[in-house]
């Protein structure tokens, strides 16, 4: 829908946005769930450390990640816990949009080198139990205009989950030129629109959050490995922004960089039992070293071919 202060203007579907025979889903519930499955196949799962420091070998090439310290008093005055260093033959970085480790691989390994800047956005999303009579299961509404100016990117979407559940949220690019606009505010001037107000009456918030979005697209895209390393997910720009998602890009991001860096260490492991190479290695170290290039040229495919290397 197109907005304007009073009216509603129905547009037809762009086909990127036409969702007919998706399902909408709980991303904190699938990922619960996905992270069981892993765990159940061997995987360890450190929930609550944030990675703080990029570890590298000698040559340069990455070693693994170090957690940060634990425990120390505001001023450095109180001893506590080292953090703990975790090596791998390949380290993928996930961190999301903006990682903070990302960014010192961009710089390390100039990986953003010739290609055009990021562009960012901010996010705001809520989750709302409404009235039985507003909820409609399965309906996915997106609008553009008010409260937006016509100079200002924004817009917001509507998703009406099981269980009366609404999530509704607002996405503004971080360019706008108003320094008074508060995107916050304007995702509650949203909700006062005539066209979507009647959805929140005698509703009740559950919960909020906000987060940013990296919005630059495929020209934004980094090079996507390293020696010792690659970037997956919204850490190197995976979001496809005319549709809004991005958590199919990361997982296929993900699972492309993984069947590299199998195909790299079972290679690495053939050529140490004397069996010919199916991918030459930059490095006798089982991998360490290597570039991962292969994930570069998959997603290229997986992209139909304008992805980066
Ligand atoms: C408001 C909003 C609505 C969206 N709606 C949709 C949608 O409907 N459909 C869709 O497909 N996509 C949607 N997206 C985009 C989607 O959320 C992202 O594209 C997707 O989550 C990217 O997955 P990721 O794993 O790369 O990054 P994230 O999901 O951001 O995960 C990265 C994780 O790494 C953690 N982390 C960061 N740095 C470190 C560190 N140094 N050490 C340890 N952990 C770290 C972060 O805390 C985070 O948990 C939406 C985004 C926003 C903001």
């Amino acid at each position: 829908m197109y907005l304007t202060e009073t009216e509603s203007i129905q547009l037809p579907t762009p086909p990127q946005m036409n969702n007919h025979g998706n399902y909408i889903i709980s991303l904190g519930n699938f990922c619960r769930w996905l992270g069981q499955q892993a765990e159940e196949l061997g995987v360890e799962i450190y929930p609550g450390f944030a990675a703080a420091e990029v570890l590298y070998h000698e040559d340069g090439s990455v070693k693994g990640v170090a957690t940060g310290n634990v425990g120390t008093g505001k001023n450095g005055d109180q001893e506590g816990e080292p953090g703990i260093e975790l090596w791998a033959k390949q380290t993928i970085f996930a961190e999301g949009c903006r990682g903070s480790l990302t960014k010192t691989l961009f710089e390390r390994f100039n990986l953003r080198d010739g290609v055009d800047p990021q562009t960012y956005g901010i996010g705001i999303k809520e989750l709302w139990e409404v009235q039985p009579g507003h909820h409609q299961p399965g309906k996915i509404t997106h609008t553009v205009g008010w409260p937006m100016n016509q100079t200002t990117y924004g817009g917001s979407f509507l998703y009406h989950p099981e269980d009366n559940l609404v999530v509704v949220g607002f996405v503004v690019g971080l360019d706008y030129k108003n320094p008074y606009l508060s995107p916050y505010e304007e995702f509650q001037r949203f909700k006062t629109h005539p066209a979507i107000k009647g959805v929140f009456e005698g509703a009740r918030r559950i919960s909020y959050g906000a987060r940013a979005l990296s919005e630059g697209g495929i020209q934004s895209l980094p090079k996507l490995t390293f020696p010792g390393g690659a970037l997956v997910g919204d850490t190197a720009g995976f979001l496809n922004v005319p549709k809004i998602k991005g958590t199919h890009t990361a997982m296929k991001s993900g699972m492309l960089a993984a069947e590299a860096v199998f195909e790299l260490l079972s290679a690495n492991a053939e050529s140490r039992a004397g069996k010919p190479r199916a991918i030459r290695a930059r490095s006798s170290k089982a991998g360490c070293t290597a570039n991962c290039g292969r994930y570069g040229t998959s997603v290229r495919r997986s992209a139909g071919g304008c992805g980066k290397p």
